[in-house]
């Protein structure tokens, strides 16, 4: 395998090798240099200790150190000529032998001389050679590093956050025979099987999605004429009731219409789901479709004992499918007033803030939803805990709903609350979906 770890090895042999090589080499040089160096100083010692014996002759001194030293030094000279005349000069220190000492030292130095030099340049040249092969194994190393690890994992990386991104597509490359290469290959196994997964999954929620939009088809025919019975039972037309059974009526009405509603609801979001509301947009004025919400809810407000105050610009005309805004106001404002105490009030406004973009805010003053319950009411069948009332009659599917819808329209939907305060749900939409009639395009 053509592995990072080997190719750093072999890469590692080779340099420090040659630094190594290059090592011993100017070692070798520079001990010859320092010889070199040493005799140089014993050929002047030489020449000195002549002279020298030349003088203490001439005073009739005996100098008995300086011969021990000169007899030690005799011994190992070289070449032998030296110690020879040397010795002669020990003997007899006539000025002819003191001479001829001088003379043969001068001529040995001057041969040194050029050796010296031609070592110390081999010292100077290998250590030069250490350190280009240090410097050029540096760079080479780091460049290595580069390629071989940083890089690839750069770009490993930089596909994961795309995978991420991208919402679960990735495009699978055949990976490097090296320990980055496998990594990669194990993320794109990993990748592959997410995205094997996530398809098991998509194609399980059309399906469990198909089903619920056949059976409440199925469902919603029979419920209507159950309904209409009911209904007719209820007028009187066919007998009166007896007093005992014209509250069970009532309820058995009341429950009809509830199953009605959840399966309309179950009919809607599978639709939204499977793109088949297509929306039809066009610019109306917004506070004709606050009005008509509000309307429609007038009953539902009366029964309640709460208020509805609408605050909207007269000339704010908005870009949208208006039957879909106002199912989505429907179903926010209907749960402002079903979760506020009688005599509250709620607030619908209309705010085009700076981005500028319109935001639609429901805002009440109800028991509020826990942090914990804010991300998940928006998720289908899924209801806030409620410490008094467990399940509150509703189908969960309202918020779903809205959601989906303003998601078609580009904006995004949301909610501040405090328990015991209230809730806020607010929903937006994108820049050039709303303008005032006065002036020209303004979010
Ligand atoms: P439904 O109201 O039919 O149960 P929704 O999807 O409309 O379904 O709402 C989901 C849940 O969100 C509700 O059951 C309720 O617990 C919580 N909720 C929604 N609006 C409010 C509100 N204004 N105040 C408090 N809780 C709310």
């Amino acid at each position: 395998m053509n592995s990072i770890r080997r190719r750093f090895l072999i890469f590692a042999v080779l340099g420090l090798s040659l630094l190594a090589a290059f090592g011993v080499l100017a070692f070798e040089s520079f001990r010859q240099y320092s010889q070199l160096q040493s005799k140089m100083v014993e050929s002047h010692e030489v020449a000195d200790l002549a002279q020298v014996f030349e003088k203490k002759v001439a005073v009739g001194s005996d100098g008995a150190a300086l011969r021990a030293k000169a007899e030690a030094l005799t011994s190992h000279l070289d070449p032998a000529f030296r110690g020879v005349a040397l010795q002669r000069v020990l003997h007899q220190a006539t000025r002819e032998n003191v001479s001829f000492v001088l003379r043969t030292e001068s001529e040995y130095r001057n041969y040194l001389s050029p050796l010296i030099g031609y070592f110390e340049n081999r010292v100077n040249y290998f250590i030069a050679l250490m350190l280009g092969a240090g410097i050029l194994f540096v760079c080479l190393l780091s460049l290595s590093v580069f390629r071989s690890l940083l890089f690839p994992i750069q770009d490993l990386s930089r596909k994961m956050i795309e995978f991420l991104n991208n919402r679960y597509s990735y495009e699978f490359e055949t990976p490097q025979p090296t320990e980055i290469g496998h990594l990669q290959g194990t993320f794109n196994a990993l990748a592959q099987k997410v995205i094997s997964q996530i398809e098991d999954l998509k194609s399980l929620d059309r399906a469990k999605s198909e089903f619920l939009s056949i059976a409440s088809h199925e469902l919603r025919t029979p419920l209507t004429s159950i309904k209409g019975s009911l209904g007719l039972l209820n007028s009187g037309v066919l007998g009166a009731l007896t007093p005992a059974a014209a509250p069970l009526m009532g309820i058995a009405l009341d429950e009809t219409d509830r199953l009605i509603r959840i399966i309309n609801e179950i009919l809607d979001l599978a639709k939204i789901e499977a793109r088949q509301f297509p929306l039809n947009l066009e610019w109306v004025s917004a506070k004709v479709i606050a009005h008509k919400t509000t309307q429609g809810l007038s009953g539902f407000c009366q029964s309640s004992g709460v208020h509805l105050v609408v605050d909207v610009a007269d000339d704010l005309e908005i870009y949208v499918d208006a039957d879909r805004i106002q199912q989505i106001l429907t179903n926010l404002l209907s749960n402002a007033v079903k979760y506020s105490p009688p005599g509250e009030t709620v607030i619908v406004r209309f705010v085009v803030d700076e981005a500028p973009s319109l935001r639609v805010e429901v805002i009440d003053r109800g028991r509020g939803i826990a942090p914990q319950d804010q991300e998940i009411i928006f998720e289908k069948f899924r209801q806030a805990a409620h410490s008094e009332s467990p399940l509150v009659k509703g189908t969960g599917l309202g918020l779903a709903i809205a959601k989906a819808l303003v998601e078609q329209h580009g904006g995004l939907i949301g909610v501040t609350s405090r328990p015991g305060s209230g809730s806020t749900f607010f929903f937006t939409l994108p820049q050039g979906r709303s303008k005032m009639a006065r002036e020209q395009v303004v979010a």
